[in-house]
């Protein structure tokens, strides 16, 4: 039976307290975790800082970024182990792994690496109350020891754009993948050790949230910073930890997302572009749209295009050819979205394709399975529209003008993301400016550039991470005044 063992110190260490990491496409073992306990998360701080007075610690920023570049080459090189790995424990089809978790996983490493090393620092020269000079300039410093709380929806891509960042400013980190998906954190300590990260800058522990690792790691008085992605609940639990110490927070939270179709909109790539934000990742995505509104005129004709390139998805594991939508990650989340296709029924929903499961032969019938599903006719009362389900689905209604749409979009607590379809450059920029979000997509929607800031608004996260803003959480900026 295949073993998951935690990383600390550069050493895998195994606690003999197991559980199970099922596989989400037919609910068979994969293998055991070895969950940390308190000793554990204790001598994972303890090694972090250990390193951070060590090699790490005195290691130029430009031998950091070799290092990093050198990771990014290295899971490069074991591409089919992580692209496996992955596909085991989340079920995502291969055509998605391979294009987006496993490349843009091993992107984060150099992407950082770069951006951090030439990083510039602000200078100034001031004449001081006597009539001389005085020169001050920023120095930027590493945070310490950072504990870096991941979800289970895109593990490695989540984890390394948080990690990446955090070794470039010379930080060590504490990773806590989900409990669903412990593989390629585990991995990735592999990777670390055969390129000679020193020991200590990166560790791992397993196990759940609250009474256990989770909760040991973001309470430690050793960490010096929390980096959380993961539901906007789980994040208010987080930063009453964070509070003892006044230990910093960046947060990338939940979402009830607006995708906002225009009549002017390119119609067959508006179509094309909801289809991805809806089911990618079996809907499994921060990002992902579950509001849908479009503009009237067009209203039946988007609901009839939608809901036939819904039932087009081909549904099923992660290798079979043409396979788009894959199992929802747990057992236990499915019952959770399956509730919510119960839920909009007996709110009064049009069920304009799926609300129910696949029947799926063989072992595939354990798996968690799904049908992709539409709904129109609710009120924006009803629960399916204000709570994120993070399922295969999304509810349109239609709608008459911009004011209108903006109001409609802003109408929830959260603030992520929308994706707005239309030619007219003017409504673009007037809905960018006027929707209550951290990313805006225009004609597109999960494209990136780790150059620019990502973060949500309201109850969808605090902080802006990417680019240079990373920086702003994962170092000290220190300012330093020099009389001459
Ligand atoms: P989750 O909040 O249940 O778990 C995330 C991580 O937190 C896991 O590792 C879990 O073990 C840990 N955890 C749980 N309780 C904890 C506690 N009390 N103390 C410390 N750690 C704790 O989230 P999930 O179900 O893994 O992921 C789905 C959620 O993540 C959705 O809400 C989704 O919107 C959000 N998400 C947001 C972004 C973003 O960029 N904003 C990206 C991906 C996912």
């Amino acid at each position: 039976m295949k073993q998951f063992l935690n990383f600390i110190g550069g050493e895998f260490i195994a606690t003999g307290k197991t559980f199970e990491n099922r596989a989400p496409v037919d609910n068979h073992v994969i293998g055991l975790v070895h969950e940390a306990g308190q000793k554990e998360v204790d001598a994972a701080v303890t090694a972090a800082q250990v390193a951070l007075k060590g090699d790490w610690g005195r290691m130029s920023v430009v031998k950091r970024a070799e290092l990093l570049h050198a990771v990014a080459d290295e899971i490069n090189r074991r591409f089919d182990d992580f692209l496996q790995a992955e596909m085991a424990d989340t079920g995502k089809p291969h055509s998605l792994a391979s294009h987006i978790d496993i490349p843009r996983g091993a992107a984060n490493f150099k992407v950082f690496a770069d951006i951090v090393k030439n990083a510039p620092t602000e200078s100034f020269q001031m004449t001081t109350p006597d009539g001389g000079t005085a020169i001050s300039y920023g120095l930027r410093t590493p945070l310490g020891v950072v504990a870096v709380v991941c979800p289970w929806n895109l593990p490695l891509l989540l984890m390394t754009w948080k990690v990446g960042p955090a070794l470039a400013c010379g930080n060590a980190v504490i990773v806590k993948p989900s409990e669903e998906t412990p593989a390629t954190a585990t991995l990735l300590g592999e990777v670390m050790k055969a390129v000679g990260v020193p020991d200590g800058v990166y560790n791992v522990v397993h196990g759940f949230g609250p009474n256990s690792a989770g909760e040991f790691l973001t309470r430690h008085r050793g960490v010096n910073g929390i980096t959380f992605t993961g539901e906007t609940r789980t994040g208010e639990a987080i930063m009453a930890a964070a509070a003892k110490g006044v230990r910093p927070v960046s947060f990338e939270l939940g979402g009830k997302n607006a995708g906002i179709v225009f009549a002017d909109a390119d119609f067959d790539k508006a179509v094309t572009g909801i289809t991805r934000s809806t089911f990618e990742n079996c809907g499994q995505v921060c990002l992902g749209t579950e509001r849908v509104y479009v503009q009237r005129p067009i209203f039946d004709k988007f609901v009839a295009a939608l809901k036939a390139k819904a039932e087009a998805l081909k549904i099923g594991p992660p290798m079979e050819p043409g396979v788009s939508l894959g199992p929802l990650i747990s057992a236990e989340h499915k019952q959770k979205v399956m509730g919510y296709y119960a839920k909009a029924k007996a709110e009064g929903a049009t069920v304009v394709t799926g609300g129910s499961e696949p029947r799926m032969s063989g072992a595939l019938a354990e798996g968690h399975w799904v049908q992709p599903t539409i709904w129109t006719g609710l009120p924006e009362s009803a629960g399916v529209i204000r709570e994120e389900i993070f399922g295969p689905c999304c509810h349109i209604a239609p709608f008459d003008n911009e004011e209108e749409a903006i109001a409609l979009a802003n109408a929830t607590d959260y603030g992520l993301a929308t994706t707005v379809w239309t030619q007219d450059l003017a409504t673009a920029h007037r809905m960018a400016a006027a929707i209550e979000v951290g990313l805006c997509w225009v004609n597109s929607w999960f494209l990136r550039d780790l150059r620019t800031a990502f973060g949500g608004a309201k109850a969808s996260g605090i902080g802006r991470e990417g680019g240079v803003h990373s920086l702003e959480f994962y170092a000290e900026l220190r300012n330093v005044m020099i009389k001459l």
